[in-house]
């Protein structure tokens, strides 16, 4: 009801489209309109068209569009009424409210109210804290930059905070719905989750307030404490510094990926602008995915410690997978970005930066400085690491220029390049091959050394696989699952026969037995399937939220089906195809199943 009492038109003449668009997607001029790439899809071609005249958006990938209502709706995850709410609120129109109203008024701007009035509180505590003044300053943050990165100070005690936000009227659950504060586990009442530390408010590309990093002085643990999760918050896909790094990113044509929230302060203050890190915790594909819409290079700047070192490794695949450039920085022994950057010298920084290896020359120079490479022994055993790592270089190319530089290492180096080279190039394709035979069938069956590699699986097939596994591990009720997507639906036919027979077992023997279900799928196009479920998937992939899983399978799915009938529809409008073709069929079968069909937006 309340949303015809808003004053819509007002509040879209006042917002500028692509302003707002651009907080999230790097737009650039293309006629009358702008153009960059879709942030509700994957794609690395522009389809994502903003119209600044008729304030309209459109992709021509997925098909989504509306207008800057819509955008916020989708992008922000909002309802039609919260996303006016925050945009009423943006560019000052005030809405007035029924009773009713005010009370369902959304999670988020209350949790956002309650930081932004802890911000302004640990702002006031760090001016009259002689201690963090001090801890920042001898760290080179000047006012300014505190000023900039609106940093603070949480004080020592339990209710600092918990007083101040009472004076302020801001209601206890929703502080701790915002993580602020903590219900006590003895006796009634709250508590400060952030006590006596140096606070970083996470701050999103829309400028919004929507969690708190605190670090703490000495040794106490744990070192960094971060605000929970919220309808705020989302840990995995927030990138700290993005705000101003999103700026800057597109003109750089690059993203600098550190650790930490001081590296991204030193860096981006000290030019590297285009600088981010992630919230604590290790790359996601919801990060890569958040700083693809802005740039397809990356160099990964971690501390040089082995956590760090491994966090790079772990990392830039992820990045690789969705098609990124990606280079990682050597980092000197016990430097970091801010430790390099804090005297104001830029050009180590530069120097490293220009300096930063693809990721197999990463690992070999790992393996390289793990050995005494003044003796023989050295070399054989550096070799031996760094031949393992060429192995899985896939491009002929690439490895051939590895295998040259690598010959420099090899004890015959002296007596003949050639030899050694023929030595390596040796060394490597035996190692590919046992590689080769680990990878395919198990003991006991025919393997064939020079096998095809393995056939590129869709994205949806692998979201599908994802979710059989965790039927398979009884981590999900298979009834459950099978009731929302049947096992007729899954597009893959490996992991159709698989669904199908997991869904046969479950209602013969009301649960899923991994024995019995192997003579199942004994000689079927599941066999294969089940096996590499049953090796592969570790715990991490096993507890993915299974609602996210389906959802992703539905969402590709739905995509899959539009490309489908994108191909599809000229050829039916031009006539190639025609009744009683098969393709003629098709399109109105997936025509009907996008309208009305159990998946259908
Ligand atoms: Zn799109």
């Amino acid at each position: 009801m309340d949303a015809f009492r808003y004053p819509l038109e007002q509040i879209r003449d006042k917002c500028d489209l692509v302003e707002i668009v651009s907080a999230h997607v790097a737009l650039r001029r293309a006629g009358r309109a702008f153009v960059g790439l879709c942030p509700f899809h994957n794609e690395k071609t522009p389809s994502f068209h903003v119209n600044p005249e008729r304030q309209i958006w459109k992709c021509f990938g997925c098909g989504e569009g509306g207008d800057v209502f819509k955008f916020v709706q989708k992008m922000d995850n909002l309802t039609f009424p919260q996303a006016v709410e925050q945009l009423a609120k943006n560019v000052g129109v005030t809405i007035e409210r029924s009773e009713r109203a005010a009370r369902e008024y959304s999670d988020r701007e209350r949790i956002l109210r309650a930081n932004n009035v802890a911000c302004a509180f640990f702002r006031s505590e760090l001016a009259g804290s002689e201690k963090a003044k001090d801890y920042l300053s001898k760290r080179g943050l000047s006012d300014d930059i505190i000023d900039r990165y609106k940093l603070g100070y949480a004080p020592d005690g339990w209710d600092g905070l918990a007083n101040h936000l009472q004076q302020q009227r801001i209601e206890v659950a929703d502080a701790v719905k915002a993580g602020l504060l903590v219900p006590r586990e003895s006796s009634t009442g709250f508590y400060d989750r952030f006590r006596d530390r140096l606070i970083f408010p996470i701050v999103d590309p829309s400028e919004r307030i929507i969690a708190f990093g605190g670090r703490s002085f000495g040794d106490e643990q744990p070192k960094y404490l971060n605000s929970p999760e919220s309808a705020l918050f989302a840990k995995n896909k927030t990138l700290y510094g993005l705000n101003i790094a999103r700026k800057a990113i597109p003109g750089e044509n690059r993203a600098i990926v550190v650790e930490g929230y001081m590296d991204v302060i030193t860096a981006q203050s000290a030019g590297f602008t285009n600088t981010v890190a992630t919230m604590g915790t290790a790359l996601t594909e919801e990060h890569v995915t958040v700083i693809s819409r802005f740039t397809t290079n990356v160099v990964l700047a971690f501390d040089s410690d082995s956590a760090g070192m491994q966090a790079a490794l772990r990392g830039a695949p992820i990045f690789e997978q969705a098609g990124f450039a990606v280079r990682i920085l050597s980092m000197p022994k016990g430097e970091d970005p801010d430790s390099l950057l804090r005297g104001g010298d830029v050009s180590r920084f530069t120097e490293l930066l220009d300096r930063a290896l693809p990721i197999p020359d990463y690992r070999i120079k790992l393996a390289l400085s793990g050995h005494d490479l003044e003796t023989d022994e050295g070399k054989t055993a550096a070799l031996r690491e760094a031949i393992d790592v060429l192995a899985e270089v896939d491009s002929a190319v690439e490895r051939e220029r590895l295998v040259r530089f690598l010959a420099k290492y090899h004890p015959n180096f002296s007596t003949g390049t050639t030899l050694a080279e023929d030595h390596i190039r040796g060394e490597v394709s035996r190692r590919k091959s046992r590689r080769a035979r680990k990878g395919a069938a198990p003991a006991g069956r025919a393997a064939t050394p020079d096998q095809q590699p393995a056939q590129a699986i869709s994205p949806v097939q692998r979201w599908e696989r994802l979710l059989l596994g965790i039927i398979l591990f009884s981590r999900a009720d298979a009834s459950k699952v099978f009731d929302v997507l049947s096992p007729k639906e899954f597009t893959g036919e490996q992991t159709r026969a698989l669904a199908e027979a997991l869904s046969r077992q479950y209602s013969e023997l009301g649960k899923i037995d991994q024995e019995d279900l192997r003579d199942r799928v004994a000689d079927s196009p599941a066999e294969g399937l089940l096996l590499d479920l049953l090796m592969g998937l570790d715990e991490n992939e096993l507890n993915h939220p299974l609602d996210d899983v389906i959802q992703r399978v539905m969402a590709d799915k739905s995509n899959q089906r539009q490309a489908r009938l994108r191909e599809l529809a000229p050829k039916i409008s031009d006539g190639t195809i025609k009744g009683g073709d098969p393709e003629f069929d098709e399109y109105w079968r997936l025509a009907h199943e996008s309208s009305f069909g159990p998946l259908g937006r």
